[in-house]
């Protein structure tokens, strides 16, 4: 019934007439019946790509080696993907091969928790092999079939289920929930940047104390870069009530304060992009002076920097005042050296010389103009470089 599986079922009625099944599948199916709101709809099909490519004039291969083909319909794209199964699981990670298959109970088969192995026919028909929709009803996460198998198969699938258990608010099923601790040390063979993904999900999410306790009671964090260790500066955050974080730069700087840290070694670690380290960084540093920050040091962190440290800060002190840092930033007379409102062009053009002292003069009037001990004024800045 939403709009958007709407628009994608001319498409699955063509692949019906052309003698082929075709189903919503995923995530989308998953958060549609639960009334959240859904990105990307994706269908799967018996069809097989080249089958596809032949039925519909316009399509694109945005992953054709893993039997996805964008088909495009009214200027938007909806992927297809082949009914498969991945077999040949080696080291614990996901198979580069996969095989086509005609049937959708193989395909279902092979998605890693029950309320993701649901699928849906264009007249709304659900098919539901393995009680999806009761665990759905019961917010439970279940992997599909034998769960210790199923981690050995992708040890991802491990992160995947506390990232859902937080994204989502559900419980993980105990069975599920043991076969984790079991094989959490297969962790450490996922490449760090898709653990990275799902680890800041679970920070994202509405239900983040759930999902880092799972984290931590099965062991996974152990296995996560840097984390060994560090069990207790993690119950820590996971004992925050905070509101859900909303961006990963909170949850990154309340990591790094906790942990004690290197915000830089902590996220390249991690494979962060240098944006959110240098962010991250700087969030930390002022986060350790708050309550009692001064002007220089709000200054020094930049707006970005600083309000992550002061939702941070409000997530460790329920008595911290965010508006009110907030103003306090906003209030300060200059928030960039380029507003300063003297430069080195202008001293030298006074008779200053060039060189180290000439940095330091302007260092010197930076700071007195930000804890406003001198007006933003030329002139008045002219003549405190000359004392
Ligand atoms: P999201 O809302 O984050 O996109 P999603 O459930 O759609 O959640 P995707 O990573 O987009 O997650 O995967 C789409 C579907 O593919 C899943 O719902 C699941 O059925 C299957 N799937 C994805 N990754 C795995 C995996 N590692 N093992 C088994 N099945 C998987
Ligand atoms: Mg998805």
């Amino acid at each position: 019934s939403h709009p958007d599986f709407q628009a994608a079922i001319p498409i699955m009625k063509k692949i019906e007439e052309a003698g082929f099944e075709a189903y919503f599948v995923g995530g989308s199916v998953r958060d549609a019946l639960l009334g959240l709101p859904i990105h990307d709809v994706d269908i799967a099909s018996s069809a097989y790509p080249q089958e596809i490519k032949q039925i519909f004039p316009r399509t694109v291969d945005t992953g054709i080696q893993h039997g996805t083909v964008m088909v495009l319909h009214h200027g938007v794209g909806y992927e297809v993907t082949t009914f498969r199964t991945e077999s040949g699981y080696q080291d614990f990670r996901r198979p580069d091969h996969v095989t086509f298959v005609r049937s959708l109970k193989e395909d279902l088969k092979r998605r890693d928790f029950t309320v993701n192995a649901l699928a849906v026919r264009h007249d709304g028909t659900v098919i539901d092999l393995f009680d999806g929709l009761a665990d759905l009803d019961h917010k439970v996460l279940r992997a599909v079939g034998d769960p210790h198998a199923r981690f050995h198969e992708d040890a991802l699938r491990m992160m995947r289920a506390v990232r859902f258990q937080s994204q989502l608010g559900f419980a993980i099923d105990p069975a599920t929930e043991s076969a984790i601790t079991t094989n959490a040390a297969l962790l450490a063979k996922i490449s760090v940047e898709r653990t990275a993904t799902e680890f800041t999900k679970l920070l994202l999410g509405r239900d983040r104390q759930a999902g880092l306790t799972t984290f931590i009671d099965t062991g996974l964090y152990a296995y996560a870069p840097k984390l060994e260790g560090q069990d207790t500066a993690l119950r820590q955050l996971a004992a925050l009530t905070a509101p859900q974080f909303t961006a990963p730069a909170i949850g990154w700087t309340l990591l790094v304060h906790l942990t004690g840290l290197n915000a830089e070694k902590l996220l390249r670690a991690w494979k962060q992009a240098n944006d959110l380290i240098r962010l991250t960084a700087s969030a930390a540093q002022l986060l350790a002076q708050l309550p009692e920050a001064d002007a220089w040091a709000l200054y020094q962190a930049g707006e970005a920097a600083a309000n992550v440290a002061f939702v941070a800060r409000r997530a460790l002190d329920a008595s911290f005042d965010v508006a009110q840092s907030q103003a306090a930033y906003a209030a300060l007379p200059i928030h960039d050296k380029a507003e300063l409102a003297i430069d080195g062009k202008t001293l030298m053009a006074s008779g200053f010389k060039p060189g180290p002292q000439l940095g330091q003069t302007l260092n010197r009037l930076e700071r007195a103009v930000v804890f406003g001990e001198l007006p933003n004024d030329q002139q008045a800045l002219l003549a405190a470089a000359k004392q």
